[in-house]
């Protein structure tokens, strides 16, 4: 498969029973269909860190090109960006032909991040829906 930001090849990195497809040029994510929910619900909180401890970090990491964003797995379907976190900002590239979703360097650690604060705050329905309005404010500010 390749990188729907910069073209190179993806490389599967092994995240417990999960095969990450990682673009080791912009250090971008793909997560395929029931991936992303599984991570989030490992408990592991630096995966993309962790990986890159591992398997090194690319060089120098390439600016995603703005325009080449297919899906890697569909091809000739595009991808549409969208915010899919609930107490902090996370934007990623969604295809709705199979459902994978792209994630930019670091924002899977921001979204696993983005679970741990949820469980913070628990079973708190007035808190929680007083974060999700600050993010919603920041997300349209942007
Ligand atoms: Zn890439
Ligand atoms: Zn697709």
């Amino acid at each position: 498969m390749k990188c729907p930001k910069c073209g190179a090849e993806l490389t599967a990195l092994p995240v417990q029973d999960i095969a990450v497809d990682k673009c080791q040029s912009c250090d971008g994510i793909w997560l395929e269909y029931g991936e992303i929910k599984k991570l989030r619900s490992s408990g592991l909180a630096r995966i993309e860190r962790e990986l890159e401890e591992e398997h090194g970090n690319p060089p120098t990491p390439q600016a995603p090109l703005d325009g080449y964003q297919r899906c890697p797995q569909c091809v000739d379907q595009g991808l549409r960006s969208n915010y899919i976190s609930y107490m902090l900002p996370v934007r990623a590239d969604h295809c709705v032909s199979c459902f994978g979703i792209w994630l930019d360097r670091l924002e899977l650690d921001k979204l696993l991040e983005d679970k741990q604060l949820l469980d913070t705050v628990g079973n708190d329905n007035e808190l929680k829906s007083a974060i999700a309005s600050v993010v919603v404010r920041m997300q349209q500010s942007e």
